[in-house]
């Protein structure tokens, strides 16, 4: 790709110190370079960010909205552009890329609606105490490979709404969406306002650690999630942590098992399976457990598993090498312990595909269970007793979604409940909505994003507490 990407710096765009390679993991060949921050670079953003903070905060809200909404606008209006180089870095078919752009621009949106106001806790009339909320300064928003787009989103929205600068470091497998967003945000906003530096896994440490950074917002897998909460202890900073899931899904003995495993196989294959929220292992009664793992087997063999950019495909290939040995080798390990009944091979071309495969009579502690697969190999277990299985789906640390499917809603959103996790969609799947707080329960989160809460996670209470002086 003959295009020359940009650091965003102070409202520079910026050479950066070195560049590095990207590859399209559809072909595993590099397809463009991206430009590398150094150590210097992030002090510099930071510095800006941090120069830029007062004028941003102290301009109203109803301006600061406005920008952000304009930001959807600008995004929307290079939709296909966006839509076609997330393919390029990320693999995902051009339809869901498109739709995971435009899912940005309407979660800016949301954002750009979204407002906090003053809330008078007490007002005796010789006593008023009212609670403000104040930003908190320069955030720091990492972000992981599989949704580089709307991922970003998610904090930039809040951060600037509320009245914070940003300085944005994408995954180093897939930074161009976010520097072509540093583009837009370079045209529309003050200098400092917005930050976007790239590096190679080396520079969050020291983004996270930096005296001056007030909070770091992060996606990404528990264990960096947990590198960054430690960083973040120095300074007492403020952290929101959206970390890795292990999802299960329940499936009750009164559904069809064909219109079901259906729901499942959209929920677990996904953007190849490489969502936090996807369904990762799927609980079915016995008695229906043979027909709905063929059914799964019937769809996952129907895939159209190619090059995203190609018209028809339906699953893409995994995002990055690591990722892809990462999935290989569950598959092996699964393929030793269970039955596998469609898949089961990486593809023999050059790239990192992997067609979505359905494992069998795997036993609960195999590692395709236990851990976060993040791709399309989906463990299919068999239960007999419900409460059973609400406590083999409990028993992981992971605590991030799940779902429960069933055709008597009341008896679904009871078994929902004893879910112990952030959240549980009854009857669909990954139905997240810029409206809606999303948080993860043990170790898939801290803190949360989206909704209201999720506004307030970028201000801090500010508690003005006021009585009148007494007659002198
Ligand atoms: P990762 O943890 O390897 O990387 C995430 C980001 O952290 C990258 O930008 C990376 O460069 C950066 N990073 C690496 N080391 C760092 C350090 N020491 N300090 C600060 N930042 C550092 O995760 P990944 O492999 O890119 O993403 C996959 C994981 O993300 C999965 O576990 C998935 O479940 C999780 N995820 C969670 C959510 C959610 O909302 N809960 C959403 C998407 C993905």
């Amino acid at each position: 790709m003959n295009r020359d990407f940009r650091l965003l710096i102070d409202g520079e765009a910026i050479a950066g110190a070195s560049t590095f390679d990207v590859v399209n993991p559809a072909t595993g060949a590099a397809f463009a370079q991206c430009p590398k921050a150094d150590a210097a670079l992030v002090d510099r953003a930071v510095a800006a960010a941090k120069h830029a903070f007062p004028g941003w905060a102290a301009t109203p809200i109803e301006e600061r909205a406005a920008l952000v909404a304009k930001i959807a606008d600008a995004l929307e209006a290079r939709a296909g552009e966006f839509a076609s180089l997330l393919t390029a870095e990320q693999g995902k078919p051009l339809d869901q890329a498109m739709y995971e752009v435009m899912g940005s621009v309407f979660t800016l949106r949301a954002f750009a609606e979204m407002r906090i106001e003053p809330k008078t806790l007490r007002d005796t009339g010789g006593n008023v105490v009212i609670e403000h909320r104040t930003p908190l300064g320069v955030v720091a928003a990492i972000t992981p490979w599989n949704f580089p787009v709307i991922l970003v989103m998610n904090k930039l929205g809040p951060a600037l709404v509320t009245g914070n600068t940003i300085v944005i470091k994408p995954a180093p497998t897939t930074p161009l969406t976010t520097l072509l967003l540093g583009e837009i945000c370079r045209e529309l906003l003050p200098p400092g306002v917005v930050n976007v530096i790239c590096d190679q896994n080396d520079l969050g440490a020291r983004l996270t650690g930096h005296p001056d950074v007030a909070k770091v917002a992060f996606t990404g897998s528990t264990a960096t999630g947990k590198k960054v909460m430690a960083a973040a202890a120095e300074g007492v900073k403020r952290v929101t942590l959206e970390l890795g899931g292990n999802d299960a899904a329940i499936v009750l003995d009164d559904v069809n098992p064909r219109q079901v495993a259906q729901k499942v196989y959209g929920g677990a294959m996904a953007n190849a399976g490489q969502i936090c929220v996807a369904i990762k292992r799927a609980y079915v009664p016995e008695a229906m457990y043979d027909e709905f793992c063929d059914e799964l087997a019937r769809l996952a063999k129907e895939a159209v598993v190619d090059d995203g950019s190609k018209q028809g495909t339906t699953v893409g290939p995994l995002q990055n090498r690591m990722q892809f040995e990462k999935v290989k080798a569950l598959l092996e390990d699964a393929k030793a312990r269970g039955t596998v009944l469609a898949g089961g091979e990486p593809l023999d071309r050059p790239g990192y595909f992997i067609p979505p495969t359905i494992v069998r009579d795997l036993d609960d502690d195999a590692p395709l269970v236990r851990e976060e697969q993040f791709g399309p190999v989906l463990p299919v277990l068999k239960y007999a007793d419900i409460d059973d299985v609400i406590r083999r789906a409990n028993d992981t640390d992971m605590g991030l979604g799940g779902t429960v499917w069933g055709k008597d809603l009341t008896r679904a959103t009871e078994v929902a409940k004893k879910i112990d996790t952030g959240t549980v969609w009854v009857n669909q799947y990954l139905a997240i909505d810029a409206n809606i707080p999303f948080r993860g329960a043990k170790q898939s989160g801290l803190g949360g994003e989206l909704g209201e809460s999720g506004l307030h996670e970028y201000t801090q209470p500010h508690i003005i507490n006021a009585v009148a002086l007494e007659e002198a």
